[in-house]
């Protein structure tokens, strides 16, 4: 029940009907009984200055989260950003202070980290595989370089976004091994699809099967894609005896870290919780 005493946390996007945001949250609002509600905003691009200056206004609203494609454009408008979101170029969640001032984060990684850590994984001194290099593989290279990874192997068709996440980890992370070409999977201890193939029906491979042949069995390999939650590579990974994990653990791991950075969920939520 949204009352006029309920303060209010947002998501932001175009389109957003998809989103599993609102339920995940508005579902721990309710159980945890808590005057917090959140909002779906599918909005138009020529509307986020205007958007912007309304968050600094809206003295009922704790924070937002942003999903595509307004991670890049609100970066650059916001008062103040983490290191990892201004390494980045990126946000997926502000906070609103009590003074109106708008603050950004980017939690992306540290989601995919906290769900491999539910996998036993532990990322420090271990090689990985990054397929796709944009918004939310940038995210994961970076919060795999602040684990302490020994190496980390990029792969995206376009050459200019390899090369720019590779400037960018080489930067912030100057002991990191960065490689860009690779000819069998064997040396790796973690893989991830971070690009849209393997989304709805497609049936497509990020890397070619005859690549996947080379799995070794301890690698953990990880997909984004949250739809179909087995994806064919993960599906490929379930043959070779590889642990997986899923877009949607991601997504889940993500919540608590989402919620904390606008003040309205501790950082660990639990999925009884929910
Ligand atoms: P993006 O457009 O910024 O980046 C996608 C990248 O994949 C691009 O650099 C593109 O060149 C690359 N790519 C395309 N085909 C490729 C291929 N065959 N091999 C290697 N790279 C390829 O998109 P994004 O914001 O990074 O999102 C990527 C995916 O992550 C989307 O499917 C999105 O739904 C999903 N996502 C999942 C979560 C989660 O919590 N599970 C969170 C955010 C986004």
């Amino acid at each position: 029940m949204i009352r006029g005493s309920t303060e209010l946390v947002a998501i932001v996007g175009s389109p957003i009907a998809q989103v599993k945001s609102p339920e995940n949250f508005n579902t721990w609002f309710a159980n945890n009984a808590r005057d917090l509600a959140m909002l779906p905003i599918d909005l138009q691009e020529a509307a986020l200055g205007a958007f912007v200056d309304n968050l600094r206004g809206w003295r009922n609203l704790r924070g937002c989260v942003v999903t595509v494609p307004y991670k890049q454009a609100l970066a650059s408008r916001l008062d103040g950003l983490s290191e990892r979101a201004q390494a980045l170029g990126s946000v997926n969640v502000i906070r609103r202070e009590g003074d109106g001032r708008l603050v950004g984060d980017n939690v992306d990684g540290a989601g995919f980290l906290g769900a491999t850590r539910q996998h036993g994984f532990v990322a420090t001194g271990k090689r990985a595989l990054i397929v796709g290099c944009g918004g939310v593989g940038s995210a994961i290279a970076y919060a795999l370089g602040e684990a302490g990874i020994a190496s980390i192997t990029l792969s995206d068709p376009s050459s200019e976004r390899v090369g720019v996440l590779g400037e960018v980890l080489g930067n912030a992370f100057p002991k990191l091994e960065i490689a860009s070409l690779f000819g069998s999977l064997d040396a790796f201890d973690l893989v991830v699809n971070a690009s849209p193939v393997g989304m709805g029906h497609s049936g497509e491979l990020p890397v070619p099967a005859t690549l996947l042949e080379t799995l070794k069995a301890a690698t953990l390999v990880a997909d984004v894609v949250t739809s179909p939650e087995i994806t064919p590579l993960l599906q490929k990974a379930r043959e070779r005896g590889c642990p997986i994990q899923t877009g949607a653990q991601m997504a889940f791991a993500q919540l608590g870290h989402l919620g904390a950075f606008m003040g309205v969920t501790p950082l660990e939520i639990c999925s009884h919780e929910r």
